[in-house]
């Protein structure tokens, strides 16, 4: 595909879940395109995978979109260099592989699975590693067409130079280079006429015009023979950004067993997408410059301020306190009723009585820093709970069940004239309350909130709960408190 335009690819393997590691590779991928006004395509490598994972290609899809990775080329959208889905594009590759035997740089292998077998071991028993001794490399042409014919099955393998070094210059790590001694003649064609996985992926990036591979560091190690196959066709190589791997601590990876590995693990706990998504930028990424003291960035931002080289190549280390502190930020930001529609699903989990959510919200906005933690505060609006009345001892409010129980009987006379749709007045009323009796207001209205919830610490006060759960039920709970109380 000519073009001088700059075109990345991102090229997930559908696995049923996000990593945040391959979020990751998905967001520096796309804001390389877009920061060059380029091209971001995306490309299912569907056919390295064991199995097949029901809805996993779904995942990736919804995941992109919810993060606004947005995608110019792809399976759905299609583009000019489709089919974008590897497993449709299978009988593409094996004329590449017979054009590189035509021009004597790769050849027809015959070796039986028990040929490399036994190879195999004797290497191992030899104290080398393993690879192809090269046995096919040579054979007479009149032979190999003779076996062809035969039917005989075969693959196809690369012939690596058996000298010299292959080096390359990757934007995070550098230059690289690799002896050529030390690279087996790959396989680019099985047995049944398929591409290996590494040539394929070779192949498609060259055929859709890829400009800047970005990928994890893991593949930094094929990347010479990815190289070797550029070299043997005399394609223009691409930049390479391998992206250095994300840990849970300096000796683990981070993985899908923690239960934190994953876009959709973090969703689940109440984490926002634009947050997580913050958050995964600066993971093993730093802005420089005017930026470089600056946290909170937008995807536009992103894509204004974008450079590679802000990449380290020390691995990144998933910090969750980190990753919390941006998101109570981006909770704090939100507007109330944007808070109170995302706060939503998670308050309708633990509270199934009427409540004044508009007032919840507003009380749990300023406090709240994963949505996740919101249920497990407000088990007492449903039902409320086995307390006991040594709550309503407190130092600094200067009460005792004693005084909480002339605090309820003083409250509640007021409690039952106040307009419990004005969180304001009620205050106001309770307040005049606590003055009338020479008491300051936290005498007069902790009781209240332990009365109403059998809490310490509950998501507001005690006027802002009885406004919350409305005349009716406060009026019930003070009468209960006040029966405990005396009893
Ligand atoms: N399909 C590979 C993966 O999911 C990506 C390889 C690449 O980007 O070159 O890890």
């Amino acid at each position: 595909m000519p073009s001088n335009k700059v075109r990345t690819r991102f090229a997930p393997s559908p696995t049923g879940y996000m990593h945040v590691g391959n979020l990751r590779t998905a967001l520096y991928t796309y804001l390389m395109a877009k920061h060059e006004d380029g091209t971001f395509i995306l490309r299912i490598e569907d056919t390295d995978q064991g199995r097949y994972v029901e809805g996993a290609v779904d995942v990736i899809y919804n995941t992109l979109r919810e993060t606004g990775l947005l995608w110019d080329e792809g399976p759905d959208v299609g583009g000019p260099v489709g089919p974008y889905v590897q497993s449709e594009r299978m009988g593409m590759f094996k004329q590449y592989a017979e054009q590189l035997v035509a021009e004597g740089k790769a050849y027809y292998c015959f070796c039986t699975e028990e040929r490399l077998e036994a190879l195999h071991a004797e290497q191992r028993a030899n104290g080398e590693m393993t690879h192809y001794d090269g046995c096919c490399r040579d054979l007479p042409k009149e032979e190999v067409e003779k076996r062809l014919a035969a039917g005989e099955p075969y693959v196809i393998r690369q012939k690596i130079p058996k000298e010299g070094v292959t080096g390359f210059d990757d934007v995070v790590y550098g230059h690289i280079e690799v002896n050529n001694s030390e690279m087996d003649d790959q396989i680019l064609i099985k047995t049944d006429g398929m591409p290996t996985y590494n040539f394929a992926n070779v192949v498609d990036d060259h055929l859709m015009g890829i400009t800047h591979v970005i990928r994890g560091s893991e593949y930094l190690s094929s990347t010479p023979k990815y190289n070797l196959l550029y070299q043997a066709f005399g394609w223009d190589i691409p930049t390479y950004i391998h992206c250095p791997p994300v840990m849970k601590d300096a000796q683990n990876k981070l993985s899908k067993r923690n239960g934190d590995a994953s876009y959709q693990d973090l969703v689940a706990k109440g984490y926002l997408s634009d947050a997580v998504m913050n958050y995964i930028c600066l993971l093993g990424w730093s802005p420089k410059g005017e930026y470089a003291e600056q946290e909170i960035f937008s995807l536009d931002e992103l894509v204004k301020i974008w450079s590679p080289d802000g990449i380290s190549k020390s691995p990144a280390i998933f910090d969750p306190l980190k990753l919390r502190a941006i998101n109570a930020e981006y909770i704090r930001r939100l507007s109330p009723e944007e808070f109170q529609k995302k706060a939503e699903p998670w308050i309708d989990q633990a509270v199934h009585t009427p409540i004044n959510k508009k007032l919840l919200c507003a009380n749990l906005q300023p406090r709240c820093e994963v949505l996740g933690e919101i249920p497990e505060q407000l088990d007492f609006f449903d039902a409320m709970p086995d307390y006991d009345v040594s709550l309503y001892a407190n130092k600094k409010q200067k009460t005792t069940p004693e005084t909480a129980k002339e605090a309820l009987e003083a409250l509640l006379p007021v409690l039952e004239n106040a307009d419990f749709d004005n969180r304001d007045a009620v205050f106001d009323a309770c307040k005049a309350k606590a003055e009338e009796l020479g008491k300051k207001n936290g005498w007069l209205l902790y009781p209240l909130g332990i009365a109403l919830s059998g809490k310490q610490r509950t998501p507001g006060g005690g006027t802002d709960l009885a406004c919350m759960m409305g005349r009716e039920k406060t009026l019930e709970r003070v009468q209960d408190a006040l029966a405990k109380l005396n009893g």
